[in-house]
């Protein structure tokens, strides 16, 4: 497999680290693929920190990265309203989220606000991220913000059901911020992290890669693994995060990858 790609995109949690501990073996494997002249990324669904607090997490557990190689939620939501041209509106965006999403805006000079009232006409784009502090006003605001200011966007950065906040329990997750919205719209979001194939789509033109040089890997099937397989991707599970061999290979998954490994730690 190692001959076989020349690119590859490592989810984060689970992957290259659980919470704030580093999943061992991994900065041997990573200089270890670049000493083989692999080219790295790291793609994460959690919004809650910019590329730069991302820096700093690659930084404080030792691992030198480059910024231009990670490519978190947050950053696909700034991303997109780039794509799609969302400044020219003049327009604001109304975050429901933490500090990564309105660290990216601020860096593409798209103005934001957080829960405010009265309605404000000038909001054109809702995003929904992980919040922590996610409450019935916030959400009272982004329901009238998409149903009353005529063509307002509805972006989630992801629609992870459950995460890792802790290892002792699993935590609702931005699929329970999303749904709520949802839930008093009747809208369907554009979602911007995995596994829609937006960053995917942004590093393969980006780079002018072959997608089919590359070799997503990743411990979550519904988000990593379809992420790779329906982007044309080779996709790699690994089982040190939350997916156990034992769930992997149930007659009840239905969402395979193409290798799996206990940890990226058995790449070499
Ligand atoms: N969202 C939140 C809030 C998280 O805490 C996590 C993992 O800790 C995720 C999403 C999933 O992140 P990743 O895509 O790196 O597995
Ligand atoms: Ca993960």
């Amino acid at each position: 497999m190692l001959d076989s790609v020349d690119v590859f995109i490592f989810d984060c949690d689970g992957v290259i680290w659980k919470g704030d501990s580093l999943i061992p073996g991994v900065p041997e494997v990573l200089e270890k693929l670049r000493a083989a002249g692999k080219k790295i990324f790291f793609v994460t669904n959690n919004s809650t920190k910019s590329r730069k607090g991302y820096k700093a997490k690659f930084d404080s557990l030792g691992l030198n990265v480059n910024p231009e190689e990670i490519f978190s939620s947050s950053f696909a939501a700034a991303a997109y309203l780039e794509q799609t041209k969302f400044k020219e509106t003049g327009k604001k965006v109304y975050i429901i989220g933490e500090r990564g999403i309105q660290e990216e805006l601020d860096l593409i000079n798209v103005p934001w606000t957080g829960f405010a009232l009265p309605h404000d006409e000038d909001v054109g784009a809702v995003i929904v991220g992980f919040d922590r502090y996610i409450n019935y006003y916030k959400i009272q605001y982004a329901q009238l913000c998409i149903n009353e200011n005529p063509g307002c966007q509805f972006i989630v950065t992801n629609l992870d059901a459950v995460t890792h906040l802790t290892d002792a329990q699993e935590w609702a997750g931005n699929g329970s911020m999303a749904g709520a919205i949802k839930g008093c719209t009747g809208k369907e979001p554009t979602v911007v992290g995995k596994p829609s194939p937006l960053m995917i789509d942004y590093i393969a033109d980006k780079y002018k890669i072959d997608r089919s040089r590359i070799c997503m890997v990743g411990d979550r099937l519904d988000t990593d693994i379809v992420f790779g397989n329906s982007n044309g991707c080779v996709s790699c599970l690994t089982l040190s995060g939350v997916t156990t061999e034992e769930k992997y290979l149930s007659a009840n998954n239905k969402i395979k990858a193409n290798y799996y490994v206990d940890s990226i730690a058995d790449f070499f």
